[in-house]
């Protein structure tokens, strides 16, 4: 049985410029971010590689180095702990057990399992884009997206989970690390965010994406694959730290190609 709920669906969009901050405003009045209540959120990962040339445990050891880049973050209390037992192989044929249904209809937001899906075809991603599976189709373009499920009114979300694109689009691990870092920051209720980038970019023109500041100048949870650099931005450490605060830290306000360029994370 799913709670009634507002299933928080993400894509990205052409919004005006911000920095990042809560994905999610919620709680009576419509005004709260909205997080988990207890920041030490357990995530169960699936069993199955991640595709044809990165096993499980290879993609695992990529998911536990993103977990840690939010982890090591001394001003935020959230801790991402990976479950010591893997949930099954999680595919095209299952995945309605673990996920919601691309219809929105049914949540799976109450059996404590916040899963980490490898979609090593893509087929996952296709079902809920709406891709057709065909050359271009969606899952060549979006590499991962998450949510998390809240209940309408309330101020903090259920349960979550994050799906990972395993079709080989020309990433490195290094990106792909960077892929699950920034969906897991999705997960937990993180938005976008642009700042010190120009907002215009485009695939069309100019300036074209990644091109209007050095790479190290992109946060992590900007909404395309431009940032190289493994650690996370300081616009993504002020956000984790705004929704997440370490009681015992200073918490200061949020301050403020190649065709893989055009990759976008969801
Ligand atoms: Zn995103």
């Amino acid at each position: 049985m799913s709670k009634p709920g507002l299933f928080i669906f993400l894509l990205t969009c052409s919004c005006p410029s911000f920095a990042g901050g809560p994905l999610v405003l919620g709680g009576s009045a419509g005004t709260t971010p909205v997080t988990y209540q207890n920041p030490n959120i357990t995530l169960n990962i699936e069993s199955g590689d991640l595709n044809e040339t990165t096993s499980n445990a290879e993609a695992t050891a990529l998911v536990l180095q993103a977990l840690a880049l939010w982890n090591n973050v001394v001003t935020s209390n959230i801790k991402l702990i990976p479950s010591q037992t893997q949930i099954e192989d999680i595919d095209i044929n299952n995945y309605q057990t673990y996920l919601p249904n691309p219809g929105g209809t049914v949540f799976n937001a109450n059996d404590n399992l916040n899963p980490v899906v490898y979609d090593s075809t893509g087929e996952i991603i296709d079902a809920f884009f709406g891709g057709d599976g065909l050359p271009g189709t969606q899952s060549d373009f979006v590499i991962g997206f998450a949510a998390s499920i809240i209940t309408v009114g309330s101020s903090y979300f259920d349960e979550g989970y994050a799906v990972i694109n395993g079709k080989d689009l020309g990433l490195s691990s290094i990106e792909i690390k960077l892929l699950i870092a920034h969906e897991i920051g999705h997960f937990f209720g993180l938005d976008h965010t642009q700042v010190n980038i120009n907002n215009q970019e485009t695939d069309f023109g100019t300036p074209g994406f990644c091109k209007t500041n050095v790479q190290s100048a992109y946060p992590l949870m900007y909404p395309f694959v431009c940032r190289k650099e493994e650690t996370l931005h300081q616009d993504d450490i002020s956000s984790v730290s705004s929704l997440y605060p370490n009681a015992s830290a200073n918490n200061s306000p949020n301050p403020h190609i190649e065709s893989r360029q055009r990759l976008i994370y969801s």
